[in-house]
């Protein structure tokens, strides 16, 4: 059976940044990715408020040279995906597919998955006319017309980007006010190719084997009305990666909870990143917890030794 001091889950930035710590300090890890190491950066095309790049960078290029980084100093990379977690002390006990680890600390960094809206048409048409991932699907637009859904940080950013391929593009919010960042906000309200449609609540994607539309309701007025799409982006916020993650790990609707060092209620066991209950979802705050989880887990591991 193999045998760890500590166990970093999810290779997205703070994933990264912790076991580059652990690592750096000495300590015998690993790291659990399913997929190929990045995470969401992975999805962003250009990262402009990551402190040290001053032109911004691809998202691909930052996940990248943490990833170079990190394979400095080497390390077991588990390609599968934690099943369960048993805990335990000295050890706790995950199921990685098929095979048992035995690891004195866990650090959890599996980030979030994009939410869905759940309404009619949404599941039915993913990869026909439904995306959450404007780099991914955006291509498939060009010339076209999309609507994008949302009103944070993401939907204004995507829509941007999408801006730049299709011919015509609504971006529909559900209140009059966003809450993306004003530099979004200016750079979406003044582009011509997007049209913003507020106070406004999509309650069917329209269309059979592929979009044709949205319903939307005005939630002021009630009025309902069909808009004609070939595509919609939804864009409203993540959920926390927490699923495999044992009952007795405290958390509420927005992660895991964790103190001030990313220790979670359960000994030798912390969170970082984006699966944390948390409001700065950032780069720059992925890394922070994760390198505060790996001195938090290097301290621990010190005194389970004393
Ligand atoms: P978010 O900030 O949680 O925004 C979600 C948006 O979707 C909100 O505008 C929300 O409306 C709307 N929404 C939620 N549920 C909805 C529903 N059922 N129907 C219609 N609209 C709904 O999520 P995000 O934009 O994905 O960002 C997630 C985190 O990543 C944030 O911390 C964000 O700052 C960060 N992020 C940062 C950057 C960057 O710095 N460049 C880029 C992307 C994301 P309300 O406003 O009415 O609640």
């Amino acid at each position: 059976m193999r045998e760890y001091d500590a166990v970093v889950i999810g290779g997205g930035p703070a994933g990264m940044t912790a076991a580059l710590y652990l690592l750096r300090a000495g300590v015998k890890t690993a790291m659990v990715e399913k997929l190929s190491p990045g995470g969401q950066v992975l999805m962003t095309e250009k990262i402009e408020n990551y402190p040290g790049f001053p032109d911004g960078l691809e998202g691909w290029q930052l996940a990248d040279y943490f990833s170079k980084q990190l394979d400095l100093y080497p390390h077991d990379m588990l390609n599968d995906e934690v099943r369960s977690i048993k805990v335990g002390k000295p050890f706790h006990e995950m199921t990685v597919g098929d095979e048992v680890v035995r690891t004195k600390s866990i650090i959890l960094a599996t980030g979030a998955r994009y939410r869905k809206l759940g309404i009619p048409g949404e599941q039915e048409m993913i990869g026909r006319g439904v995306s959450y991932c404007a780099l991914c699907d955006g291509n498939f637009y060009r010339d076209r017309t999309v609507a994008v859904i949302g009103g944070g940080n993401s939907a204004l950013e995507e829509s941007l980007y999408l801006a730049r391929l299709v011919r015509k593009l609504y971006l529909i919010h559900r209140r009059e006010d966003f809450r993306a960042a004003v530099c979004y906000q200016d750079k979406c309200f003044t582009n011509e190719k997007i049209e913003v449609v507020r106070s406004t609540v999509v309650d069917e994607i329209v269309g059979d084997t592929e979009v044709k539309g949205v319903a939307m309701r005005n939630v002021q007025t009630g009025e309902t009305s069909t808009l004609e799409v070939d595509g919609v982006f939804i864009f409203v916020g993540f959920e926390p990666i927490m699923d495999f993650v044992p009952e007795e790990v405290e958390r509420d609707q927005n992660g895991i909870l964790t103190d001030n060092e990313m220790l979670t209620n359960i000994p030798g066991i912390f969170a970082a990143g984006d699966i944390r209950s948390k409001l700065c979802r950032q780069v720059a705050t992925a890394v922070g917890d994760g390198a505060t989880a790996a001195t938090s887990a290097f301290s621990y591991l010190e005194q389970l030794e004393d």
